[in-house]
């Protein structure tokens, strides 16, 4: 089955380059999201795919048919696309149901068909009981689940979505991340969700493209983004971990608990891999290190101690100099001397 292709696509704006020679070939009703920090490129390749935007070089091809290319290029009313933007969009001087009326009225769809199409759109937004509403009478989440209803009624082959969460706030979030996958798994449809927060996009997508300066660094779901981070730059991004030096190993390799200690063992001149260790695998003891029954006889000291609800964040500094974020379950004393095993590690490709 064919879906969405970007193949080798460039965006140059004057002599910058704000998308570099992307490739990702997206599935027919996946859900994708473009995850990187501000200005890495992610609204401008959206804005491409919706038409908004002409592509410097490259191809776009939609289920086989071309879109855009350095030659051609299909305007975004013929593309059966529709986008989700951070700002919602409505009319405000409209009700709910004919704010997502609005684009069958420019298609000329009227009658029995208008309701229908806007009743079913209302319904798969679970806001039924809202359509003789004002968009001002609306909270945030439900604005926004009004904008993809809008979407939704001129049933595209792509959703475009631009941010969409970025103005509401955390439990709405949450809540919203759950909407969106109810509208996925229900329409089936093809989305392609831009976001700098990595949790929303790990919550959500099916599978996620890394940018960093225009440039693809990482494409892959979101397991094996937050286990197998390619590079140093990857791995800072996605979740949270301390990296390391260590002697042996290859990027992509999963090191065990010996390796790690032989590895932080050698001379700092031959420890030139960067390894991830993640908190989960981290265990502490707490009890005083001169009775500890741990094997790698590695210990710490606690330095900052952080409440977060479910457990504890520890930053410690390791006997061997390096800084290390683990967890625990019950508070420590700011200064405490603790035990350590790092259970795995991940290596890392080093940062150019
Ligand atoms: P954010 O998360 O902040 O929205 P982004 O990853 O979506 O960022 P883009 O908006 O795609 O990034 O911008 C990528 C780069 O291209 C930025 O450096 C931006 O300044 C530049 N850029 C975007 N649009 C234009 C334009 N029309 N003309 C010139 N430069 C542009």
């Amino acid at each position: 089955m064919a879906g969405l292709a970007i193949h080798r696509v460039t965006k140059q704006f004057g002599d910058h380059r704000a998308v570099d020679d992307l490739s990702l070939e997206i599935a027919p009703g996946e859900f994708v999201a473009l995850l990187g920090p501000s200005g890495c490129g992610k609204t401008t390749m959206l804005r491409m795919l919706a038409g908004f935007e002409q592509i410097s070089s490259g191809t776009l091809t939609l289920n086989g048919t071309l879109l855009a290319s350095d030659q051609h290029h299909v305007p975004p009313e013929q593309r059966n696309m529709a986008m989700v933007f951070q700002s919602y969009a409505l009319w405000p001087h409209m009700s709910v149901a004919d704010n997502v009326g609005y684009p069958l009225k420019l298609r000329r769809v009227q009658g029995s068909e208008y309701q229908r199409r806007v009743a079913h759109a209302l319904e798969q937004v679970a806001l039924t009981p809202y359509a003789q509403r004002s968009p001002q009478e609306l909270s945030g989440g439900q604005r926004q689940r009004v904008a993809l209803a809008r979407c939704l009624v001129t049933d595209p082959d792509v959703v475009l979505l631009d941010e969409p969460l970025a103005n509401l706030d955390r439990n709405l979030r949450a809540s919203m991340e759950h909407s969106f996958v109810d509208f996925h798994r229900r329409t089936q449809a093809t989305m392609v969700y831009v976001t700098h927060d990595q949790s929303e996009a790990m919550a959500m997508a099916d599978r996620i493209a890394v940018m960093r300066d225009g440039a693809l660094v990482q494409w892959a779901t979101p397991e094996t983004l937050y286990r197998e981070p390619r590079s140093e730059w990857v791995a800072r991004f996605i979740g949270q971990g301390s990296q390391l030096q260590v002697a042996g190993g290859a990027p992509g390799q999963q090191l065990n608990e010996s390796a790690l200690m032989q590895g932080l063992a050698a001379p700092l001149t031959a420890r030139t891999q960067p390894v991830l260790v993640r908190p989960e695998h981290i265990r502490i003891e707490a009890h005083s290190p001169a009775h500890s029954t741990n094997p790698s006889n590695l210990t710490g000291r606690v330095e900052r101690l952080t409440f977060r609800g479910e457990r504890y964040e520890l930053h410690l500094r390791l006997s061997t100099g390096e800084a290390l974020l683990a967890y625990h379950h019950t508070a420590l004393n700011e200064g405490q001397h603790v035990a350590v095993r790092l259970l795995e590690g991940w290596c890392l490709e080093p940062d150019q």
